[in-house]
């Protein structure tokens, strides 16, 4: 999609702050929105600045424009805000785009306000939330029938896509449109999408490797946005779900959400690259530890089973302990590097064992449904962590950045006022 190919839907140059509504279809032709430019970035606090003047985001046929009511927070803004390990708006640019600045925002609840031209199922004034999956149904890829998550024009909305959900009004494609849950409250309804479709690709997503009754399933930073939907989703299967947390606090929360129990990293000091496989008296260490982590597990499924799956995205810092302690024929998913991005992997347990690691990202239509069908049955928590307000997001992706977040998920209120 072209930045020609859209048109403006304004009809208002009344402008409105934050925590008003326009009348249900009235666009303004301006909105406040949570801001990133390139000479700000670094820490989000000072990345991240409250803007009004900003232009309501044209539409394309394909496009929906929604009011956002709350906003979720996610890492993904935190590394958008950084500019690092991707320089965002220089990248679109660089595509074509003419903005020069980024509103991020992943996850959102929200009333429709405009459709594009060639949306049919979807009217102004439902209330819905938004998956935040992006591509071009253009794409030859996704012509194909292939996954579009894996298509060269796959995109998350609201990191990769600018006119995310930090503002008044977001630009979404129409197929991220889904019903939000009516017994949610505004702000339950934005925390958990982006981070609980994340996890139901990859419990669910690769073939072969499928969440199973039964299982062990190993989560990793168990009481944060990720962790406490993977716990969930994976107990919802049948499975036993195992966390990993860094204090008994953050155990007990998750205790909460259904793993059968956890085990306190802090305990450890095994964490990194492992001594190379030559240094014999390091090996011998770093596997002693690495062993003692996994009999942690077996002492709490009260047998000698090693997880199915192994759900990863601290990355660098924990990988060779989730390949090691991975069940022969197991998969290690990964969605991320926040401890680092160049992991290590003990080739020997990898290959003799016949283990997966499988790399996950974002969520096609099918896995956000079948995902957004259990939240709107009520069978899933939206974990909730903490509202905030619009002004406090710089300071809530600051301290998501320092590791300072750690129960669910944390939503500002845009449109909303109460809950
Ligand atoms: P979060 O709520 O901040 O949780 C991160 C968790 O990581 C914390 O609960 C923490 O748990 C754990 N952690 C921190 N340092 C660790 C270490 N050194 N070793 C082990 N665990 C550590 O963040 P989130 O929303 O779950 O997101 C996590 C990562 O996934 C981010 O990098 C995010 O960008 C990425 N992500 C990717 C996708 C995708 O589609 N690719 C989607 C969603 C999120 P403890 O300190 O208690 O262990």
């Amino acid at each position: 999609m072209g930045h020609n190919d859209r048109t403006s839907v304004a009809t208002t140059d009344v402008t409105y702050d934050l925590g008003q509504l326009p009348p249900v279809g009235e666009v303004p032709r301006t909105m406040t929105a949570l801001v990133v430019r390139q000479d700000r970035y670094g820490d989000p606090e000072q990345a991240f600045r409250v803007e009004t003047g900003i232009e309501v985001p044209p539409l394309g046929p394909d496009e929906v424009l929604v009011a956002v009511m709350a906003a979720g927070v996610n890492y993904n803004n935190v590394w958008a805000a950084r500019g690092y390990p991707v320089d965002v708006i220089g990248l679109r640019q660089r595509a074509g785009e003419p903005y020069d600045f980024h509103i991020g925002g992943s996850d959102a609840s929200g009333i429709v306000y405009a459709v594009g031209e060639a949306v049919r199922d979807i009217a102004v004034g439902e209330e819905v939330i938004v998956h935040p999956g992006h591509w071009d149904p253009a794409d030859p890829w996704v012509l194909a029938g292939k996954d579009p998550m894996v298509a060269p024009s796959a995109r998350i909305w609201g990191y990769d896509t600018n006119f995310g959900s930090f503002a008044q009004f977001t630009r979404v494609q129409a197929h991220q449109v889904l019903p939000k849950a009516p017994h949610l409250s505004w702000a339950e309804a934005a925390a958990p999408t982006l981070v609980g479709t994340t996890a139901y690709r990859m419990l669910h997503g690769f073939a072969g490797n499928q969440v199973q009754p039964d299982d062990v399933v190993l989560v990793w930073g168990g009481s944060g946005g990720l962790g406490t939907q993977a716990v969930q989703l994976a107990a919802l299967a049948g499975a036993r779900p195992v966390a990993v947390v860094s204090d008994d606090e953050r155990g007990a929360y998750v205790m909460e959400r259904g793993a059968v129990g956890y085990v306190n990293r802090s305990e450890f000091t095994h964490w990194g690259i492992p001594p190379r496989v030559d240094d014999v008296a390091g090996q011998k260490e770093w596997l002693g530890q690495a062993r003692a982590f996994g009999k942690r597990i077996w002492d709490i499924v009260g047998e000698r089973k090693d997880p199915a799956i192994v759900f990863e995205h601290p990355g660098a810092a924990t990988v060779p302990t989730s390949i090691m302690v991975c069940e022969p024929g197991g998969m290690v998913v990964i969605c991320a590097g926040t401890t680092g991005f160049d992991a290590m992997v003990d080739l020997r347990y990898h290959w003799t064992r016949q283990k997966r690691f499988q790399g996950s990202h974002g969520t096609n239509d099918a896995q956000a449904i079948a995902y957004n069908d259990l939240m709107v049955a009520g069978k899933l928590d939206p974990c909730l962590g903490r509202t905030v307000s619009f002004a406090d997001l710089p300071r809530a992706h600051a301290e998501m950045g320092r590791g300072e977040q750690v129960f669910g998920n944390v939503v500002a209120l845009v449109g909303a006022t109460g809950d």
